[in-house]
């Protein structure tokens, strides 16, 4: 028996020369934090959070819902202008464009979106309870918009520089039908698409969240019409609600893909409950991490209504007219995935990590989807911290003074060890 505190004096040994190994190389997030031009940003950063706060809100007060970005993309250009920022351009498909040089060593595009899912006549109002600000489309982009001009101002004033140029974007068509229309342009036909090695989108209110998943989706509606008739003279003509409802029953047994999704969302037609349709539609949602699968499922859709279309067309009389079925595609967001091994994703968890947050990956539908599916390493980092997006009456910016100051520092480590400061 008296060897055993022996033994278990060597194991806390070990277990203590496992515990502090050998001191580890220095990442890229720390070397940059210990630099004096990161630590003259961050210091100013602090110092410009009130003006952040208060351009976020100037923008936030311009409606831009997606596809009617245009008023707040010149307000933006213009603050960007004002920062004496170079090359500020708006691009054929509505983004504004602005560079920060750098060593001509890559370009880190930082993006934040311009559009929000509210209408026109949303009420914008700001209403103010302790730290949070509640607005619409405050948090959800405007605050990561401003974010871009308080970066900008930082680096200048601390005189920092860098390998990689900064491009900085603020994206049109982001939420909803958009289906990320600025990005794809932006790396598409936009004047730096050949250019662009690294990408990091500022959207969401969650430091601890890195997107380094985009997934992908491929939206439909279906219209189904036909001839139509009196319910009671014309009975036994085609009905357009029938083959949808086919449609609709084959979809349900459609045994998709793991990790894929298939929704029929919005199912509308007819007029009259005396009358045979000439008319039914319905809005089909498919997700997906995987290309593949997305594309399987999409030509299992198109096979579904074309069948529902034939089988009703057979079923019942087309003497006055025939089914047809019209699928349009109103929707495809690519997916990809930026490897969690990636220097990029690496920069991302050690940067907030470094500033309080434990570094959780996941999975979104975000404009990093873009580059990610052309294989350009790209994550999603927190604009802000908040909640409530898309709800008018729930958005919300969360400013309180210390996990503020420390988000605005996260991203500024992320962005310069990203450029190679
Ligand atoms: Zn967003």
């Amino acid at each position: 028996m008296r060897v055993q505190p022996v033994a278990a004096a060597c194991l806390a040994a070990a277990v203590a020369a496992v515990a502090a190994p050998p001191a580890a190389a220095e990442t890229d997030v720390e070397r940059v934090m210990r630099s004096p031009a990161y630590q003259a940003a961050a210091a100013h950063l602090d110092a410009d959070r009130g003006r952040i706060v208060e351009e976020a809100i100037a923008l936030q007060q311009i409606p831009a819902p997606t596809g009617q970005e245009a008023r707040k993309a010149q307000a933006f250009a213009d603050m960007l202008r004002a920062q004496g920022l170079r090359d500020v351009a708006i691009d054929a498909e509505g983004n504004v464009t602005a560079v920060r040089p750098g060593r001509g060593r890559g370009m880190v595009a930082v993006v934040a979106h311009l559009d929000t899912v509210f209408p026109l006549d949303t009420d914008l109002t700001v209403r103010r309870e302790g730290d949070r600000i509640f607005a619409p489309g405050l948090a959800d982009d405007s605050h990561g918009l401003a974010v871009l001009l308080g970066l900008a101002r930082a680096l200048d004033a601390a005189g920092a520089t860098h390998d990689a140029d900064l491009l900085f974007v603020g994206s049109v068509g982001e939420e909803g039908l958009g289906d990320l229309r600025g990005v794809k342009h932006l790396l598409g036909a936009g004047p730096y698409r050949d250019r662009i090695t690294r990408f990091i989108a500022l959207d969401g209110t969650d430091p601890a969240e890195i997107v380094n998943r985009g997934l992908g989706s491929k939206r439909y509606r279906v219209t189904f019409t036909g001839p139509g008739g009196h319910s009671y003279l014309a009975f036994g003509t085609v009905n357009p609600v029938y083959a949808l409802a086919d449609a609709t029953t084959r979809l349900a047994r459609l045994r998709v893909p793991r990790g894929a999704t298939l929704n029929v969302g919005v199912v509308q037609g007819g007029t009259a409950v005396n009358a045979i349709p000439t008319r039914a539609e319905m809005q089909v949602d498919m997700r997906s991490l995987e290309r593949a699968h997305l594309d399987a499922l999409e030509r299992r859709l198109l096979r579904i209504v074309r069948r529902a279309a034939r089988d009703e067309n057979r079923a019942r009389s087309t003497k006055s007219g025939r089914i047809e079925v019209t699928p349009v595609k109103v929707g495809d967001r690519p997916s990809g995935v930026t490897k969690a091994s990636d220097p990029l994703v690496r920069i991302a968890r050690d940067a907030v990590a470094a500033h309080g947050w434990t570094p959780r990956l996941s999975t979104q539908s975000t404009d990093a989807n873009v580059p990610m599916s052309r294989g350009i390493p790209a994550v999603t980092l927190a604009s802000g911290l908040g909640g409530g997006e898309h709800a008018a009456a729930e958005e919300h910016l969360d400013v309180e003074p210390g996990a503020h100051a420390r988000q605005l520092r996260m991203n500024l480590a992320a962005v310069l060890a990203a450029a190679g400061a």
